[in-house]
């Protein structure tokens, strides 16, 4: 099954999407997974990617293109994904229009609020990229040992940024795909589990 997740940054996208990709037994695609990798490896790609991810803007789309259609041709996805944060912008989803077709658009609706508060109070690991709230006092992450870190780009002010990028170049998708494809909303102020229990239901009725 073909699935893509949007919503706000810090909705619980990437929470989801591992726990999808566990029981579908398909890739999880993190565009900003695959963009972090890129800069840790200073790649060509990751240095112009730094600039704007420490903005709170979205990446070029040459860039992304190049990325995401490298990884859609790998064998694994020949049996579906989970695309988590791309597209990201109406170009983006002209784009994988063009290659390939959704089964299930999955939007995770949360408060503004919640997520200020939430991505601020994160920490990530720059291991695994699972992230758990600083309150939970974890020295190191609680999934693989590895370092936890704070994101740069979950600094209040960048936060604020990327609130907006998503407001004006994403959130217009959410129209598009309940047009042209099968998008379920599920309520993403809920607890993790109940999240999934929706998404699991959202699945299965598919
Ligand atoms: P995320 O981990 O999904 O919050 O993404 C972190 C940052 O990576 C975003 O704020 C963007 O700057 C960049 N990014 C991730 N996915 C995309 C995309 N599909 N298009 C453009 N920029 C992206």
């Amino acid at each position: 099954m073909k699935i893509l997740l949007l919503g706000a940054p810090g909705c619980g996208k990437s929470t989801q999407a591992k726990l999808i990709t566990d029981m579908l037994n398909v890739p999880h695609i993190s565009t900003g997974d695959m963009l972090r990798e890129e800069i840790k490896s200073n790649s060509k790609s990751g240095q112009r990617a730094k600039i704007y991810i420490s903005q709170g803007g979205l990446v070029p789309d040459d860039i992304i293109f190049d990325i995401v259609k490298k990884r859609l041709q790998n064998d694994d996805c020949k049996n579906g994904f989970i695309l988590d944060a791309y597209p990201r912008n109406p170009s983006q989803a002209m784009e994988l229009a063009k290659i390939t077709k959704l089964d299930l658009v999955l939007y995770l609706k949360v408060d503004n609020k919640k997520v200020i508060d939430r991505l601020s109070n994160r920490l990530t690991c720059t291991d695994c990229q699972k992230s758990v709230p600083k309150s939970s006092g974890y020295a190191n992450c609680p999934y693989c040992g590895g370092n936890l870190v704070q994101r740069p780009d979950d600094a209040e002010d960048v936060i604020k940024v990327r609130l907006e990028t998503y407001e004006k170049q994403t959130k217009p998708l959410i129209e598009y795909y309940d047009k042209v494809s099968n998008l379920v909303v599920i309520d993403a102020d809920q607890e993790v589990e109940k999240v999934f229990n929706d998404i699991k239901m959202a699945i299965n009725r598919k």
